[in-house]
């Protein structure tokens, strides 16, 4: 079983020293979440994540979720450690205080969901969905429902579900078959199938709520027909206790490549009562409330898996020994792999993608909490752009780099890391799901390119690379020559987003296939300006914390001289056209 510590010293050094951006700290209701809080939280959530839910991560790969009798049995051990996941509150970390949660900003709660995505992604989606069902009731739900509902989800009693794939749609949810039967007392009957649903089914909470979309009778074919309806597992009466069973049954549960402990559903739905959520037609957008956050933190499981990859690689590189080092010094034997040039740029390579996510993750947080809460219209809205165009890029870089690192770390660990021995190969399973899952990375990075870029006349994007150049401006020499590498790169930026521009008018498969070197430069330099941000800092605050600041600008080092420049290969590549790869014959 791999090894976990909580990087608790990196999380507080983001809090303390990366907090004080002027709009967010414009929130009234954040501004009593001091350090104090914020590191009391971090050290529990360490200890529950290093040493309740880890092992769980071995025990859910070795003994799948099963269907029984048509029940759906997780894994040794979920029981009792979900039991006392909810008894200490973790499920209401982020969720406001009217429904009985702790009203932590995202800043605080993207820090646990790290390390709940690092100790057991399986267990962790038991949970995940259900804040995302918070997310969509509590922004589209009439009162009567969120009153009802949310703070049995919040309490983590009740838990949630997002119901979108079928058999025959999965990128394209405007094909859905599912259909919504309007009552004479304005519920619906939900009948259809869906497929490939997290946490569809299990034992651990007593109700489950299902927010699904489907066609009322009278809507109209494609995107355009789409509704959102709750729909629970057993319906609820006036008083909020539990009833009926409605209308769903499991058709069976998946047998995966990875994440075994967590239940990915075929679930019936023949006539089970739901409630509208939302404008009738306008279930997407709707449903895009629960997506978008929810895609973030799908990011954010890539980042977290990527940790403890890290973490068991560097332990292992230290501890095996093989083959001597160029200028080895060891008479008899061998050195540790930790010397082998090769070996360090890998662990490199991690660390330094790694810590940088970290902090773009920390100030995307902020940019989302200022959307949702500050008092200014306009300043919300421009924290919005800028989460809209970083969360496809956040989604798809984290979860991608979480298959480099785990790949490398199965390297690392040489036939050790391939066999089940240390748990290494589970990690590159497991996390093999997060490039696929809420929206694949191929069509986060066709999102960004042909609706992010475009939308505003490209005014998001402009305004994005002006802010990352203004926040560059900074006047410490040490700094210097990774601005200038960084300048270097937004100006291949500016170019690759003009030759997007023309080549939307009529080259558009060019475009087409472009869209994930996009992506990828766009990810690397704002990887690159949360480094700079990070080594501001690490300047200006030196003499308090000399090793911790030397071990952040040497990682930085290696970033911008070993791992920004694949930008220059991405840009080469994307815009050498398409014609060769539409005009190919396939036999
Ligand atoms: C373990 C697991 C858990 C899941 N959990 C949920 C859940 O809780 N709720 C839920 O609703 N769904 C869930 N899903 C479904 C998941 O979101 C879909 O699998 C995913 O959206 C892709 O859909 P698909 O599998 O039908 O692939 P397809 O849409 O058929 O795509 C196949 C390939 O074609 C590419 N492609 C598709 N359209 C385009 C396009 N327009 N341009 C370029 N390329 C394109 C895709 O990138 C992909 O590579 C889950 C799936 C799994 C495996």
């Amino acid at each position: 079983m791999p090894n976990y510590t909580a990087p608790v010293e990196d999380m507080m050094f983001l809090f303390d020293k990366l907090r004080n951006n002027k709009n967010y700290n414009e929130i009234e209701k954040y501004k009593e979440v001091n350090s104090e809080l914020v590191k009391d939280i971090l050290v529990e959530a360490a200890k529950i994540n290093e040493n309740l839910i880890l092992p769980l991560a071995k025990s859910g790969d070795e003994n799948p979720t099963i269907l029984e009798n048509g029940v759906v049995r997780t894994p040794p051990g979920y029981k009792e450690a979900y039991k006392k996941y909810t008894d200490d509150g973790w499920t209401s970390l982020s969720c406001d205080p009217k429904y009985g949660g702790q009203g932590m900003p995202k800043t605080v709660s993207g820090f646990f969901d790290e390390m709940l995505s690092s100790a057991s992604l399986s267990f962790k989606l038991y949970s995940e969905l259900s804040i995302g069902a918070y997310n969509c009731i509590k922004h589209h739900a009439t009162d009567e429902l969120k009153n009802k509902y949310l703070p049995k989800i919040v309490e983590g009693k009740w838990s949630g579900t997002m119901c979108l794939t079928e058999p025959v749609c999965g990128t394209d949810l405007g094909l859905l078959k599912t259909k919504a039967l309007e009552q004479s007392d304005a519920t619906y009957k939900i009948s259809g199938q869906k497929i490939f649903i997290t946490s569809g089914d299990h034992d651990l909470t007593e109700n489950i709520i299902h927010l699904v979309i489907a066609r009322a009778s009278d809507s109209p074919a494609g995107t355009k027909g789409i509704s959102l309806f709750l729909v629970p597992k057993f319906k609820v009466n006036e008083d909020g206790s539990i009833g009926q069973r409605n209308g769903i049954s499991t058709g069976s549960i998946e047998s995966k490549m990875g994440i075994k402990g967590s239940a990915t559903c075929v679930l019936n739905f023949d006539e089970a009562i739901g409630y509208m959520i939302g404008p009738k037609n306008k279930g997407l957008s709707s449903m895009f409330t629960m997506m978008n956050l929810e895609r973030i933190v799908v990011g954010i499981q890539g980042l977290g898996i990527s940790e403890i990859a890290y973490q068991n690689s560097l332990s292992y590189a230290k501890e095996r020994k093989q083959g001597k080092t160029n200028y080895s010094k060891s008479e008899n034997g061998a050195d540790y792999i930790i010397e082998h040039a090769d070996i360090r740029k890998s662990l490199l390579n991690m660390k330094s993608i790694i810590e940088g996510e970290r902090a773009l993750c920390f100030w995307l947080s902020q940019q989302t909490e200022v959307s949702l809460n500050h008092p200014n219209n306009e300043i919300r809205q421009e924290a919005s752009d800028l989460v809209s165009l970083m969360t496809p890029v956040v989604k798809s870089m984290f979860t991608d780099m979480g298959m480099e690192i785990t790949s490398d770390a199965m390297q690392i660990h040489g036939g050790y890391g391939y066999t089940k021995d240390q748990g290494i190969e589970q990690l590159y399973r497991d996390n093999r799901i997060t490039p696929i899952y809420e929206g694949t990375n191929s069509v986060q990075a066709a999102d960004l390119v042909f609706r992010k870029l475009s939308n505003k006349n490209g005014n998001i994007i402009n305004k994005y690379l002006d802010l990352v150049k203004a926040e560059c401006n900074i006047d410490i020499d040490g700094i210097k020559p990774f601005v200038d590498d960084l300048n270097k790169y937004l100006e291949t930026l500016k170019i690759f987003t003009s030759w997007i521009e023309i080549g939307m008018k009529d080259k558009k498969d060019d475009v087409s296939a472009a869209c994930n070197d996009y992506l990828k430069i766009l990810g690397l330099v704002a990887t690159a300006h949360a480094w700079i941000k990070v080594l501001e800092v690490s300047f200006q605050d030196y003499e308090n914390n000399k090793d911790f600041y030397e071990d952040k600008i040497q990682t930085a080092h290696f970033y911008f001289k070993r791992v920004l420049p694949r930008i220059d290969s991405h840009f080469k590549a994307a815009t050498t056209g398409s014609d060769y790869i539409m005009n190919f014959k396939f036999n």
